[in-house]
């Protein structure tokens, strides 16, 4: 079968990997939004004793995070590195009720339908040859009336000037090339998707940037990097 999966994106991961909980690193703004990511979540799905899917974990920053707010968590990937280094920190930090495996979202689907409270798949849409694949096992993977939480890159002239001009050449927030403009996706397209899957989309919040205080917020402003929250009907 083939992976939908782009082996140049998963190199890319593994490359940088060493550095992914080092808050100075590449993986600085990944560090900067989980706080509010984790928030918005447990807000509305509380994770304590939840049953947590996070599809594109890498080094696990959400994963863990999500563990230590009470969830059982499992953290899955298809870059071996980064999965080495979650379960490396996972161990180091002896976070409780965190595993991680490499596994395609699609082939989990298939072996555990319908078996989490909550699916996550935070910045990762945007690296993968087939998004809409992804969606639809995220929705498999949700139990009914279970949750599923997106993340991703708006595609339009801002965005193109905010998330790759900007974060990429002028602030060097990313590496160059982290990013591909083609690959952005409008909330339209993810909220079609979702309800391809099942998943109702239920709430939207935008991700910004403030460069003078070097800060993260959520917004209603969903112009550039933004998260979808989606219910899967009871
Ligand atoms: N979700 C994490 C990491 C985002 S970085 C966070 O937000 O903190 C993007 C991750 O997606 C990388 O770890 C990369 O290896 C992973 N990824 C890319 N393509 C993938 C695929 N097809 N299946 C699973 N993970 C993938």
């Amino acid at each position: 079968m083939m992976t939908n999966a782009d082996p140049r994106e998963l190199a890319k991961f593994s490359e940088l990997a060493h550095r992914w909980w080092d808050t100075e690193s590449d993986f600085r703004p990944l560090h900067q939004i989980n706080p509010l990511r984790l928030d918005w979540i447990d807000g509305l799905a509380p994770l304590q004793g939840k049953r947590v899917l996070d599809v594109g974990c890498g080094g696990g920053i959400l994963a863990d995070s999500m563990a230590r707010r009470g969830a059982d968590v499992l953290g899955i990937d298809l870059a071996a590195k980064p999965l080495k280094v979650a379960q490396l920190h996972a161990i180091e930090a002896a976070t409780p009720r965190v595993a991680y495996r490499e596994v395609a979202v699609e082939a989990l689907a298939d072996e555990m339908p319908e078996a989490f409270d909550v699916v996550t798949c935070m910045e990762m849409l945007e690296h993968v040859p087939d998004p809409g694949s992804i969606v639809a096992a995220c929705g498999r993977l949700v139990k009914p009336g279970g949750w599923a939480f997106f993340s991703t890159i708006n595609r339009n002239a801002k965005a193109f000037v905010f998330a790759i001009v900007g974060a990429e050449q002028v602030l060097k927030l990313l590496p160059r090339g982290t990013h591909e403009y083609a690959k952005f996706l409008r909330p339209s397209e993810l909220a079609a998707w979702c309800r391809a899957a099942s998943l109702e989309p239920v709430s939207a919040r935008g991700l910004e940037y403030n460069p003078l205080s070097r800060r993260y917020r959520l917004s209603a402003d969903t112009s550039v990097n933004y998260l979808v929250a989606c219910r899967k009907p009871a």
